[in-house]
């Protein structure tokens, strides 16, 4: 962790933890691991339904359950009478939304955005070289992921008008990404020196 200004860090081990029986973690992608997770859920019997969007749930007086309305991707429609429903829809939040449950945590107001890059700098010695880096700096922080293959997940967290005040940083998010983490703090910018993204990502608001 480095802190803003200083360009000097500090290191948490996973063996200093409280926990010492659980002295290193894996940095994995979320896509393959969420593939593992949901062939591990159709291989312990659920039924795993793909590529088909809920569209609407209806709940039934007296606590009788709902009915789920979903379109598959071919666009045929299909319906199922529930005892329960469980959203998870992750940041889409599908039942929020529909039940108007949303409240803006002003507090609570940020931004990201992040993508997987070749070329970022790991610490050259082996015991550290996967090590997960955060960095802060004025505006807010980013993190430093390696993963495999040489690939590093680099995203930033940043107060909205950080965003805002780069010159169009939606339409073009990776020209403008190095210009965004690049100027955090010395040491960050020396592992950036020759990233290059690998071509996907996303400006993500997280209000
Ligand atoms: C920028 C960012 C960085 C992060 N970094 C990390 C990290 O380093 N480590 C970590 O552990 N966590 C990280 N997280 C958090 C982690 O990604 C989430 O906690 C996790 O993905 C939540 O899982 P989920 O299954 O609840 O939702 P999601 O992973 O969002 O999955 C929701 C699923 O529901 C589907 N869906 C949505 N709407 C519908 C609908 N109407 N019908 C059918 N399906 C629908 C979506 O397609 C998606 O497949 C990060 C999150 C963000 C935003």
């Amino acid at each position: 962790m480095c802190r803003p200004g200083t360009g000097t860090g500090e290191t948490f081990e996973f063996s200093q933890a409280w926990n010492k029986a659980l002295p290193f973690a894996y940095q994995v992608r979320r896509s393959q691991f969420d593939e593992v997770l949901i062939r591990r859920a159709a291989a312990s019997g659920a039924e795993v339904i793909e590529e088909c969007r809920v569209r609407e749930v209806e709940f039934l007086r007296d606590n009788a359950g709902a009915h789920v309305h979903a379109e598959h991707a071919g666009g045929r429609t299909e319906s199922w009478r529930a005892r329960y429903v469980i959203d998870a829809s992750g940041r889409d939040t599908f039942l929020g939304n529909r039940l108007n449950a949303k409240h803006r945590n002003r507090q609570h107001n940020s931004s990201a955005m992040y993508a997987h890059f070749t070329g970022a700098q790991r610490y050259p010695d082996c015991k550290r070289a996967g090590d997960i880096s955060i960095y802060w700096f004025e505006h807010g922080w980013f993190w430093f992921i390696p993963l495999i293959d040489g690939a590093t997940s680099i995203g930033a967290v940043v107060w909205p008008y950080y965003i805002k005040s780069r010159a169009r940083p939606a339409a073009r998010v990776f020209p403008g990404y190095p210009r965004l983490v690049r100027p955090a703090c010395g040491a960050a910018r020396e592992r950036t020196a020759d990233f290059r993204s690998r071509g996907h990502g996303q400006l993500l608001l997280l209000l």
